[in-house]
């Protein structure tokens, strides 16, 4: 029998897409950080993101309203990820009979939190007895507001591959905790990320931005989705990459590379996007100006190769995949 094992979870995506029917409203389904909508005259973006105790959390190392926190964050993330505005959410919850009230009003306390900073609501969802793990599902549905989004596709060859802000502090975050050490810069960064909205939308708005996601699973993985999408290679430069102070000092100590937990780590939830390299010092000057927020150029697009090359070599393989 063909497991999902087998087919890991690309494998398992591609198959549901085919099953999937096709419909007037829907501009784009499976395949980026949202689906696109086309309801009358507006354009909605609907993601969600599932958190399941024991895959993406302990109980043990996490406060409930920051298992909200972060559910809510990594499906707002995806609305980022396309320039688009967060609207509202659904959420659906399931746990065993004995969890404490108390526990689960902090974990929507988390969730209800991080939807009001960016300016949506949670509207409703579902509640369900689990037998086993406590699990949450947070649909999000978002709107362009300006004159377009940004795909995953749409990167041409010659652009610079920028993100923005430092990566791998989560990653390190997450690697602390399961050595029993709790460092609050890089725990908070595990626990606790902000997605990169206003800075998202700001990107969709200018015309030398071509395409753009959210990083999510690992650097290497999450650009490697935007040369796929784009049909390019992308050759990233791990000397430019942003390495924050306390990564690096954390690193250092523990004798790991920051590099490795950059390309690998994932959960930042920081933007990767490719631009136009005769505009990327005037865009830098911009975004710094707008919101003072790091951008850094840390490789280039090319039609001479597919897939994502460091130093112009292979790296020894990705980020996170369920099932895998
Ligand atoms: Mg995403």
């Amino acid at each position: 029998m063909l497991t999902v094992r087998d087919v890991g979870e690309f494998g398992l995506i591609d198959r549901i897409a085919r099953i999937l029917p096709k419909s007037p409203i829907v501009v784009d389904g499976v395949g980026d950080d949202c689906a696109v909508l086309r309801i009358g005259e507006r354009l909605l973006l609907a993601s969600c993101d599932q958190s399941i105790e024991n895959v993406h959390f302990c109980r043990a190392n996490i406060t409930p309203d920051d298992i909200g926190w972060k559910a809510a964050a990594s499906s707002i993330s995806d609305i980022a990820a396309m320039g688009g505005t967060p609207l509202f959410g659904l959420v659906a919850l399931s746990c065993p009979s004995d969890t404490g009230v108390s526990y689960i009003e902090a974990v929507y306390q988390g969730l209800a939190n991080v939807f009001s900073q960016y300016g949506a609501v949670i509207v409703g969802g579902d509640t369900v007895e689990s037998n086993g793990p406590l699990t949450l599902d947070v649909t999000v549905v978002g709107e362009v507001r300006g004159a377009r989004c940004l795909r995953r596709r749409g990167a041409l060859a010659g652009d610079v591959l920028a993100v923005t802000g430092h990566l791998g502090l989560a990653a390190a975050g997450l690697y602390a905790l399961e050595h029993g050490k709790d460092i609050q810069e890089l725990t908070q960064r595990q626990h606790r990320p902000r997605p990169r909205v206003r800075e998202g939308q700001w990107l969709s708005a200018r015309p030398e931005v071509h395409s753009m996601i959210d990083i999510s699973d690992g650097l290497l993985q999450d650009v490697g989705h935007l040369a796929e999408a784009s049909e390019l290679g992308i050759d990233i430069d791990p000397g430019a990459l942003p390495v924050a102070e306390a990564l690096a000092k954390y690193c250092q100590q523990e004798d790991i590379n920051p590099v490795e937990l950059i390309m690998k780590g994932g959960e930042d939830y920081e933007l990767a996007f490719s631009m136009d390299c005769s505009r990327c010092a005037e865009t830098m000057a911009a975004i710094g100006n707008e919101f003072r927020t790091l951008i850094t150029v840390v490789g280039r697009f090319s039609d001479e190769w597919t897939g994502v090359r460091v130093s112009g070599a292979e790296f020894d393989k990705a980020g996170f995949q369920h099932f895998r």
